[in-house]
């Protein structure tokens, strides 16, 4: 039966991870009398839209979820089985490595003679990757920074407040204090007081039984979404076209397919939002002949060093009993964070437990006496990174299928070398290593944190694709969303700086929306 999609809408967004989500709530905050429209090609998980699927507590049905958000090819092969600890296989050093709830590109990753990004990953459903996320939020610091963004940590702090960001909710887990302090004394000495060692601050609510709620989309959504009468959400929806005028190349709609009946409909829009993540982004601009000269390009992940240690000099028994019963804290306890910087240029998350990235095989350790440490760099951007698109041949979704050119420079792989020794620097202040293994660096893409393909400028000198609002250069009224958007090289997890240039762009949007009806009521 074909579904009620309108005719027209004020906005049309396409995608509904965290980001496509902060243009949703910014909007019904800001204007909720504009009619807005989300579009996801995957399906609806929960019945409450875009929540994160460790929510979900039975396992079986989690398992579900995270299944049905594995991409075109998850359709109709739902099984129970399955992991569902969404940090298994973490520290595969598989050269593919895939997490639950996403699915890898089926070819096209890697060129001949080139690195490529073999762990490339996605998520399709209602929420995207963030309902599959880690949930970290750390600010970025140094060139990380959007330099041309006056109001940039006026906008952090609003991105915190749209996903629910506590910074202190681990900060009683077993030894995580104690860890703080030695990677303190280890590497404070001289950094700003923002880019000292500190909890990371993490998108989840800790209630007071110590049970946890993980914010997905459902959070940035927010009540303000859901109670608005003029929002409307579409699942297996796929927008296949973005519609653009002929002459001033403005937006005007978005063509959607329905992926229940295989019937296109095209939806009238003033604005077009596309939130689709950093692959898929420039895919449905390029499928729309909006090409401009960098699509897709400075394609960049974060190159990523690992390794475990054993704390030393701790009683692990001393704190068993003092947990209470309901506390989900081992989940990612104890999670701490070393900021970049950019004499140190890494950031560090530092985990306990079974929230290591790396293997406890066979181990029984006392509760966060084993520490994980996962080193990010930024990498070294190159115009040549890029992910293309093909005229001619289609992926499953029907869309112009991906072709990814990435390498690694040898600024790259002096930054892994830099990263390795820091991190047994870090390590030593902690405790022993499991075993005299060297520290792992994952496969290129493993970080799940594209940037760049739909990079911002501050001017359209070719090499971004939007302006400072996130608006796409000679398209007026189309915006894009995600980490593509950020034009920096950073090394902290992306999602908060890409939620906060989100919410930039939303203001823009809502801002021309009440210009427009100050003129219709003149
Ligand atoms: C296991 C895991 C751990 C992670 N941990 C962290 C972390 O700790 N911190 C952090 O910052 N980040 C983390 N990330 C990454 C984080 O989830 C992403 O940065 C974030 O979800 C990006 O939000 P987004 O809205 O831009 O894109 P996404 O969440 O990817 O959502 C994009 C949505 O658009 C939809 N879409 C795409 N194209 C179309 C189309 N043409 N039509 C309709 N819909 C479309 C997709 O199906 C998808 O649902 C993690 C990711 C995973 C999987």
């Amino acid at each position: 039966m074909t579904r009620n999609y309108p005719y027209s809408v004020d906005v049309a967004i396409v995608g509904s991870g965290p980001t496509g989500a902060a243009y949703a709530r910014i909007l019904s905050e800001l204007s909720p009398e504009a009619t807005i429209a989300t579009f996801e090609v995957g399906p609806q998980l929960t019945a409450t839209p875009g929540m994160h699927v460790k929510n979900i507590s039975d396992l079986a049905e989690r398992a579900v979820a995270q299944r049905r958000s594995e991409g075109p090819a998850a359709s109709g092969q739902i099984s129970t089985g399955g992991p569902v600890d969404t940090m298994d296989g973490y520290a595969d050093a598989a050269p593919r490595l895939v997490r639950p709830g996403t699915f890898l590109l089926p070819d096209g990753y890697r060129q001949e003679g080139e690195d490529g990004l073999p762990a490339a990953a996605m998520s399709s459903n209602v929420g995207g990757m963030g309902a599959h996320w880690t949930g970290a939020c750390p600010r970025p610091g140094g060139q990380e920074r959007v330099a041309f963004l006056d109001d940039l940590d006026e906008l952090l702090d609003e991105a915190e407040r749209l996903l629910s960001v506590d910074a202190h909710a681990f900060d009683d887990a077993p030894f995580s204090a104690e860890v703080r302090k030695r990677l303190a004394d280890a590497v404070d000495d001289g950094r700003a007081e923002d880019r000292r060692v500190a909890s990371m601050p993490l998108a989840v609510v800790r209630h007071d039984d110590g049970s946890l709620t993980w914010s997905g989309s459902d959070a940035v959504f927010g009540d303000s979404t859901r109670a608005n009468p003029n929002f409307e959400l579409f699942d297996e929806s796929l927008v296949a076209r973005v519609l653009t005028d002929a002459g001033t190349g403005a937006a005007r709609g978005v063509r959607v397919r329905d992926l229940q009946t295989g019937e296109e409909h095209e939806v009238a829009a003033r604005f077009v939002v596309v939130a689709g993540d950093s692959l898929r982004t420039p895919q449905l601009l390029w499928a729309s002949n909006v090409r401009p000269r960098a699509l897709g390009r400075y394609l960049n992940d974060q190159p990523q060093t690992v390794y475990a240690v054993r704390l030393r000099d701790v009683e692990p028994d001393e704190v068993a009993d003092d947990i209470p019963e309901a506390a989900e804290i081992t989940k990612q306890s104890g999670v701490n964070w070393v900021p970049f910087t950019d004499d140190e240029p890494f950031h560090g998350q530092v985990m306990q437990l079974d929230a290591s990235p790396v293997p406890l095989a066979g181990d029984e350790p006392g509760r966060g006496t084993i520490v994980g440490l996962g080193w990010f760099c930024a990498k070294d951007l190159q115009e040549s990174d890029r992910v293309e698109f093909d005229d001619d041949a289609v992926d499953p979704y029907g869309m112009p299928k991906m072709r990814i050119h990435y390498t690694l420079s040898e600024a790259d792989h002096r930054s892994l070398e830099a990263s390795r020794a820091s991190i047994l620097r870090a390590a030593a202040a902690l405790g022993e290593p499991l075993d005299d293994s060297a520290p792992l660096t994952f496969p290129p893409g493993a970080s799940l944190h594209y940037q760049g393909s739909v990079r911002m400028g501050a001017v359209d000198d070719g090499t971004s694709v939007c302006g400072p609002t996130s608006e796409v250069w000679a398209a007026p009224g189309l915006f894009v969303a995600g980490n593509g958007v950020i034009p920096t090289s950073i090394a902290c997890n992306p999602t908060l700086l890409a939620v906060a240039l989100a919410v930039g762009g939303a203001r823009d949007i809502a801002s021309r929306l009440t210009a427009r009806s100050g003129e219709e009521r003149n």
